[in-house]
Formats: C-alpha cells, sequence, structure tokens
C-alpha cells in the first residue's frame, strides 16, 4: 500500500479502538478525551509507516531528507529487504515496546518521537503545497510544532505512546496483506501471508486510489464524528 492509505488507516483503526482501550489498556484510560484522541489518531497514522523505512523509496525513507534516506537504506539491510523483517508481527511488538521503554526513560525522548510520528503523518497525509517542497516541508514543521504544542497545553499524557506505535505498525502489516505481496507476518518463518484467490489489490493501482483511499478518508470523518460529538452515542 502506498503511504498514503497507511497512514489513513493508522488514524482509522486508533479512532475505532480508541473506546475499547480506554477501557481496557490503564496507560490508554484518556484515549477518548477529545485531544488525546486526536493525537493519538495522528501518532498512529505516523506509526503507520514505520514499517516501509526498509524501503528507500518510500514516503516516509523521503519525509525527512537525507536523515531517513540514510536510515532507510540501513534499515533494507539489516531487515534482509523490504515487506521482510519490519513487516512482521515481532517488529510491531518491538517498536511499540521499544518506544514505550523510551517514553518511560526520559520526556524529552518522549517528545521526539512525539514530534517524529505527528510529522510523518502530515506528510503522508500530504498537508502541504503541491510541487513546492521547501514551503511544504516549513508548513509541517509549522503545524507539527503547533499541534504539539496545543495538544500540551490539553495535557496530553502520551502514555499509550508505544502501543499506538505497535497498532499502527500493525495496521501497515495487515494493509500490506491485503496487497498482492503480502507480507511474512511470522517473520522469521519466511511464509508470506495473504488473500487466497490472487485477490489481493495492487499497490497504487485504482482499487488503492479511487476505493480504498477514500474509503478511509470516508470513515474517518464518520468516526471522528461519532467520537467527538458529546450528542452522539453510537459507537
Ligand atoms: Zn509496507
Amino acid at each position: 500500500m502506498m503511504g498514503h492509505s497507511h497512514a489513513l488507516s493508522g488514524a482509522l483503526v486508533w479512532l475505532a479502538a480508541a473506546p475499547g482501550l480506554a477501557a481496557l489498556v490503564p496507560v490508554a484510560e484518556h484515549a477518548t478525551v477529545p485531544a488525546e484522541l486526536l493525537a493519538g489518531a495522528l501518532v498512529c497514522a505516523g506509526a503507520a509507516m514505520l514499517p516501509d523505512l526498509d524501503h528507500p523509496k518510500s514516503t516516509i525513507a523521503q519525509t525527512f531528507g537525507p536523515v531517513t534516506w540514510v536510515l532507510s537504506r540501513a534499515v533494507n539491510g539489516i531487515a534482509g529487504g523490504h515487506r521482510q523483517a519490519t513487516h512482521s508481527l515481532l517488529f510491531c511488538a518491538a517498536a511499540g515496546v521499544g518506544t514505550h521503554l523510551l517514553a518511560q526513560w526520559h520526556t524529552v525522548a518522549r517528545d521526539v518521537v512525539v514530534v517524529l510520528m505527528i510529522g510523518l503523518a502530515l506528510r503522508a497525509l500530504a498537508v502541504g503545497v503541491p510541487g513546492r517542497t521547501l514551503t511544504s516541508a516549513m508548513l509541517n514543521v509549522l503545524l507539527t510544532t503547533a499541534l504539539v504544542v496545543i495538544f500540551h497545553s490539553f495535557g496530553v499524557g502520551y502514555g499509550w505512546l508505544g502501543l499506538a506505535v505497535a497498532i499502527g505498525s500493525l495496521a501497515h502489516v495487515v494493509g500490506d496483506c491485503l496487497t498482492e505481496r503480502g507480507c511474512p507476518v511470522l517473520w522469521p518463518i519466511k511464509a508470506r501471508w495473504l488473500l487466497p484467490y490472487k485477490i489481493g489489490f495492487k499497490t497504487g493501482k485504482w482499487f488503492e486510489q479511487r476505493f480504498l483511499a477514500p474509503a478511509l478518508s470516508v470513515g474517518i470523518v464518520v468516526l471522528l464524528y461519532l467520537r467527538l460529538m458529546p450528542d452522539v452515542t453510537i459507537g
């Protein structure tokens, strides 16, 4: 799947799961409070790009210039190529636990992860001016900073940061399993998980661009409405 669809799927999954997480997982007990909900959806959207760090041409690899490009080449080498180790349950768990420990260790480390995830989400959701790379980058930095400051002023705690990173990465793996190439979900077991009868869709083709991405966007708008409108009790 393309970076854009992955980010949308990450946001959608978080918005859908937030009430359940708030009820069941102590670190996410405030996940449905509006500011926390929006922060969680954005972080999860950004995290849904992480597995594609194994591809130097992916959106995530091109987000923070040479830094992410060099990092993606390194990850590509370590992971054994595109759609290998980083597209597995093991990676999702390791990314989540690693992020949680990092966030517990120091608030600055936690805030760096938050900024990176939100910046990634905005980039993938194509916040910017078409054809103007520098203007778009500046706009991204400005918006990311503004959002992080607003979330801070609303007392967003990010206790769920590791959880959002794990869930976002998992949304990515599930999304790629719906494509024709599938993923090695149980890596290091190499068998690929994909849909039967070759019904998986081709990345970036009409199904994804004309149907999936718009459907995910509509889903996000509906869930935001349901979650943020106090009078609506469905969901
Ligand atoms: Zn992928």
